[in-house]
């Protein structure tokens, strides 16, 4: 495949520096897109240029409308329109439901759902003219199977799914495809967060025995962004080691 224009949402750390990477070592142009943490975006851009392809790092609320217009902005004007959009960025804010706040339902669906809209509206114009484009969103197995606790997670990454079949019917006959990887349990900054107990117990679940990595999870994205890929849209694909079986 020729060098693509690659924006990752969430590029700076775990699964988004992961696909990040994948695509540098293709020899594409890769933006990272962050929310706070620029020094980890600038080490995910490093990592891209040592893998041969070319980056640039550009923070930006995914979730707010007004940034993703200026970050879309920027992009077309120093790199040209985005031709793959892996929307990755993602937040937990879990807590069972008579506990969960109000705002913690929000800032998730906002981070987590209303972001693969406004990134995806923002990335079809271009795709549109171009007659191709790759939309890849991150779901997740809590997304399909549930998860206690995580009832704002799970309606947000159930939410990708119903969205990219929707809009892979709308733009599937202008050389658009439109799909969703569903990770179940990877390590990241995410699930270190729940502490070692739960981490080691969650891999009695899962089929092949331990957690996934990053990597594992880039690799199923490359896969759905290259031309092998071209007949699949509106499909979710599962990476999580036999976890929802
Ligand atoms: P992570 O290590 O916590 O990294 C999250 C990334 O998202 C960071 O780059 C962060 O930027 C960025 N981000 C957060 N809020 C943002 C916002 N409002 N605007 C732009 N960027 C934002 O998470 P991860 O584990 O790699 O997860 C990546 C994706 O995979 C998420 O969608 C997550 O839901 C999904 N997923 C993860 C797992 C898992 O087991 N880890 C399982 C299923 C699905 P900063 O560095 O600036 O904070």
């Amino acid at each position: 495949m020729e060098p693509k224009v690659v924006l990752v949402t969430g590029g700076s750390r775990g699964i988004g520096r992961a696909i990040a990477s994948h695509f540098g070592s293709l020899g594409h142009r890769v933006v990272i897109n962050y929310a706070s943490n620029a020094a980890a975006a600038e080490e995910s851009a490093a990592a891209v240029r040592a893998g041969g392809g070319e980056a640039m790092t550009i923070g930006a609320d995914v979730g707010d409308a007004a940034a993703v217009d200026a970050m879309f902005s920027e992009i077309a004007e120093k790199m040209g329109p985005v031709e793959i959009l892996v929307n990755n960025a993602g937040i937990t804010r879990d807590d069972l439901m008579l506990r969960m706040k109000v705002e913690q339902w929000d800032e998730v669906i906002a981070t987590n759902l209303r972001s693969v809209y406004l990134c995806s509206k923002a990335a079809l114009r271009g795709m549109l003219r171009a007659k191709w484009g790759r939309i890849i969103s991150v779901g997740s197995v809590s997304g399909i199977a549930g998860n206690p606790g995580q009832a704002n997670y799970a309606a947000a990454k159930a939410g990708i799914i119903g969205f990219s079949k929707s809009l892979a019917k709308e733009v599937g006959s202008r050389g658009i495809t439109v799909n969703v990887v569903a990770p179940g349990f990877i390590e990241t900054d995410m699930t270190a967060a729940l502490g070692e107990d739960v981490t080691s117990s969650a891999a009695g679940n899962i089929a092949v025995g331990r957690l996934g990595q990053p990597d594992e999870i880039a690799s199923a994205v490359g896969y759905l962004a290259s031309e092998n890929a071209s007949y699949i849209t509106g499909q979710t694909l599962v990476v999580d080691g036999g976890l929802a079986l």
